[in-house]
């Protein structure tokens, strides 16, 4: 039986005091919930505060960065290792987002690096995978996703999939109000259960899938009530602390 995740992607967004308030809330609001695992993924400079917080409140919510650096040290500007995130208190990396991948050119053997660094260090890497909607239109979803999939798989092997996290994503449902079906996202997320369970099937049957792309309070539960989705990863709505509960909610009775 795999936990249902619910993680936050908190993007380019927030202050010292609109997180602040925003965490309190979301720590409050999370207490009774006993079975869903809950995430926030924060930007890198309000880590150590986010951090503080969470061990001040001896929330069990755990933190994540957005991204990570392939590279371990040296003379790389702007960079952040995932030693570095670890030191933050940070159990979970996003990698590969498609904001990542689209606007910042970062390629699936990027992708596959930052996921191999993440693991060096013992973080958590929760990596997105998903379909453009030209592409999905052009019936290429299933490959698209495998080629991403393998990128990782080719570089570190499927065992290093087992209990990391996946996030489909389909681009075209990311901040647009338009949700995948929880069928069209079942059909996908059985199908990368079933691609990884040609390698191995422990790893396959382990892995927590997550599904992301417009999911709100409204529509959480449905999407959690399919057989291969494991919980949401969450861009817009975790900036609103009660419809973020409500998803966690949501996980928490899936
Ligand atoms: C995301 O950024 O990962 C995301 C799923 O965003 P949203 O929930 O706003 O679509």
């Amino acid at each position: 039986m795999r936990q249902p995740l619910v993680a936050g992607n908190w993007k380019l967004n927030g202050s010292n005091a609109s997180i602040e308030a925003l965490l309190n809330a979301i720590i409050e609001g999370s207490t009774a919930l006993d079975k869903v695992a809950v995430a926030v993924c924060a930007p890198y400079v309000y880590l150590p505060g986010v951090n503080d917080l969470l061990q001040r409140h001896l929330s069990s919510i755990r933190l994540g960065a957005q991204d990570v650096s392939e590279h371990s040290a040296g003379a790389y500007t702007g960079e952040v290792s995932a030693a570095m995130l670890q030191e933050f208190g940070c159990s979970y990396v996003l990698v590969g987002h498609s904001e990542r991948r689209a606007l910042f050119g970062e390629h699936d053997a990027d992708s596959a690096n930052k996921f191999a660094a993440a693991r060096r260090q013992g973080l958590t890497p929760i990596l997105c995978v998903g379909e453009t909607l030209a592409e999905r239109e052009q019936g290429a979803t299933e490959a698209v996703v495998a080629r991403q999939l393998d990128a990782v798989i080719t570089l570190t092997g499927v065992v290093s999939l087992a209990d990391a996290v996946i996030a489909y994503e389909p681009v075209w449902a990311i901040g647009t109000g338009k949700t995948a079906s929880p069928q069209q996202a079942q059909d996908v997320h059985a199908f990368i259960r079933s691609k990884l369970a040609e390698a191995d099937t422990a790893v396959a049957n382990g892995v927590q899938i997550l599904y992301g792309g417009s999911v709100k309070g409204a529509n959480a539960a449905e999407l959690f009530a399919m057989a291969d989705i494991d919980g949401g990863l969450i861009g817009g709505a975790s900036l609103d602390a009660q419809d973020f509960l409500a998803i966690c909610e949501a996980g928490n009775n899936a």
